[in-house]
């Protein structure tokens, strides 16, 4: 089971949190992570395993948004700060269609993404 974390930049504290919180899930051999640059750098750095794509404004966004159209990605866990600008929005927009389109888990914020990972 793929599983993307990304955190925009007012959220990647919490983040981590959330990754240290649910370690022992998230350490399971079936679950593989995937996430976009920045916020991949501090999963490596917070001790797990993390496929880092390019970061958000460059494309990561899109990236994930790939994964999920193809059925790659399970789950998405986004860190999403709602009081920032980001000038990758549209590309925010397009992940979470795609999500709804594939029927993808998607958690906007860390109350649902604690949630989803109960039920993983
Ligand atoms: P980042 O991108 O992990 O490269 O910071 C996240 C985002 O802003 O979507």
């Amino acid at each position: 089971m793929e599983i993307a974390i990304i955190a925009h930049d007012g959220k990647k504290a919490e983040m981590v949190q959330f990754l240290n919180a649910h370690s022992d899930i998230l350490h399971q051999k079936q679950i593989s992570l995937v996430s976009t640059g920045t916020t991949g750098e501090k999963v490596l750095k917070a001790g797990f395993k993390v496929n880092a794509l390019l970061s958000g404004p460059l494309g990561g966004d899109a990236q994930i948004a790939s994964r999920v159209a193809e059925g790659k990605c399970n789950m998405v866990l986004f860190f999403r700060d709602p009081l920032d600008r980001h000038p990758h929005e549209p590309d925010v927009l397009m992940l979470m269609r795609l999500c709804d389109v594939h029927d993808v888990p998607l958690a906007t914020n860390p109350a649902t993404a604690e949630l989803l990972i109960k039920a993983v």
